[in-house]
């Protein structure tokens, strides 16, 4: 998505690009005759020693600038936050696809389907590839964009095209193998629908993947999630647990002959097929060193030894008595279960459990994540909530903290409840909320 050039927004003060007089509104056009078309062109360009810049000024004037630097510097120019240009759109339809089954009438940054490389480059948002030409594959070569984070699927070809109604999704494994023989390394993942590219399907996709490693370095294997809004698109269903355990048990297997081939797990079951199957949560080791932690890929394995941590320095009595109460969804509740059991043992400390179910997007959606603030204000009324409501972080929007994904906000939600509410992170952080404040 070529724009033409990166306004400066800001400088830093004794900078190249201070001492060179480049002001906010300038707009850096060229480095070394190539065109900046966005910031990633920018700091590629930029960590040559010998720079030629072209730029335009407010005043529209053209100015050439010859710089020498050390590698590593910077030119000390701020681009704000409109750096990429137009964003690359999503140009499939994912028989799958959350976006598609979002609720009616919320914010329109939600039903955006972006699929832009760039993103996963510098973010690490999962991308399908089917939007990418040959000379952006190239160019994610030759700029390293790496690691980049990819949306599998499946690597049938004639599947992947169905599963993504994309004739161009087919591409795939030629697109994962010319990226790989060029050493990008690249972490991916399957969201798994029953009976649709699970078994042999799923099977075959593993094998083609690790055939790849160690340029494809991480496999997640997560569950479609369905909502209630789903007129309209295709018929599909959640897996049932004996299925969820059955999958757990194949990835298991796969495993141990990935970490006896290359000491290396490979591919990991998201924790929500571990807590719909019932089975136990694998130790640490098993998950090696967390390459898919931000897609939610041993989370709770980091939940639980936190916890264990956090455990070893409760008090046995605290003063003056506190009552709070913990909220979650219905998937982490048997978690949390056992740890509320073990608070309620501090005299003094009374903590009430409260399983929230998701009735904004169905019932059938179950992670903490997605509860929203309108759940909370039907389900909690009449309930003891004690001195406070702790609920965890998660279900707040990222970026903007107090909010949760209906836009209401945690202030409008304590007002209504009349309990203050506080968001907690991780075990220490409740241990701590619970103990010392
Ligand atoms: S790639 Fe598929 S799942 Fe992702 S936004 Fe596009 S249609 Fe939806």
């Amino acid at each position: 998505m070529p724009i033409n050039g990166l306004t400066v927004t800001g400088i830093v003060p004794g900078s190249i690009g201070d001492e060179l007089g480049i002001e906010p509104g300038d707009k850096i056009i060229e480095i070394n005759g190539q065109l900046v078309r966005d910031i990633i062109d920018y700091r590629f360009l930029t960590s040559d020693e010998e720079l030629v810049v072209k730029l335009i000024n407010s005043d529209g004037e053209e100015w050439l600038m010859e710089i020498e630097k050390d590698f590593d510097e910077d030119l000390g120019l701020d681009f704000g936050t409109e750096t990429l240009g137009r964003i690359k759109r999503c140009q499939n339809k994912c028989l799958f696809c959350f976006v598609d089954q979002m609720a009616p009438g919320m914010r329109k940054s939600l039903y955006v389907k972006d699929d832009d490389y760039r993103h996963s480059f510098l973010h690490g948002n999962f991308v399908t590839l089917t939007n990418v030409r040959e000379e952006e594959l190239q160019r994610i070569i030759n700029q390293r964009l790496s690691p980049l984070y990819i949306s599998v699927h499946t690597t049938n070809p004639q599947l992947r095209r169905k599963m993504m109604s994309n004739p161009r999704a087919a591409n795939i494994m030629y697109q994962l193998e010319t990226l790989a023989e060029a050493g990008i390394e690249m972490h991916t993942q399957v969201v798994l629908c029953p009976e649709i590219n699970d078994g042999e399907e799923l099977s075959r996709t593993v094998h083609d993947l690790v055939d790849l490693y160690p340029q494809v370095r991480s496999l997640a294997v997560v569950p479609v999630g369905l909502t209630k809004y789903r007129e309209g698109l295709a018929g599909l269903r959640r897996f049932t647990p004996k299925e969820a355990g059955k999958i757990v048990q194949q990835i298991e297997n796969w495993q141990d002959n990935f970490i006896a081939r290359f000491n290396y797990p490979f591919v990991f079951a998201s924790d929500e097929f571990y807590i719909m199957s019932g089975r136990p949560i694998p130790p640490d080791e098993r998950y090696a060193d967390y390459p898919q932690i931000e897609n939610g890929i041993g989370l709770t394995r980091i939940f639980l030894d936190q916890w264990a941590e956090a455990e070893q320095k409760l008090p046995q009595e605290i003063s003056p008595p506190k009552k709070v109460a913990l909220v979650t969804g219905s998937l982490a509740y048997t978690i949390i279960e056992p740890v509320v059991k073990r608070l309620n043992k501090i005299k003094g400390l009374k903590v009430n459990l409260y399983k929230i179910s998701n009735r904004f997007f169905g019932e059938s959606v179950t992670v903490a994540g997605l509860i929203t603030g309108s759940d909370l204000l039907q389900q909690l009324p009449g309930k003891d909530l004690g001195d406070k409501i702790i609920i965890p972080a998660v279900m707040l929007k990222d970026q903007e903290g107090d909010v949760f994904l209906d836009d209401i906000t945690l202030d409008e939600l304590s007002n209504k409840l009349g309990v203050p509410i506080q968001p907690v992170n991780d075990p220490l952080e409740l241990v701590e909320t619970l103990v010392k404040d």
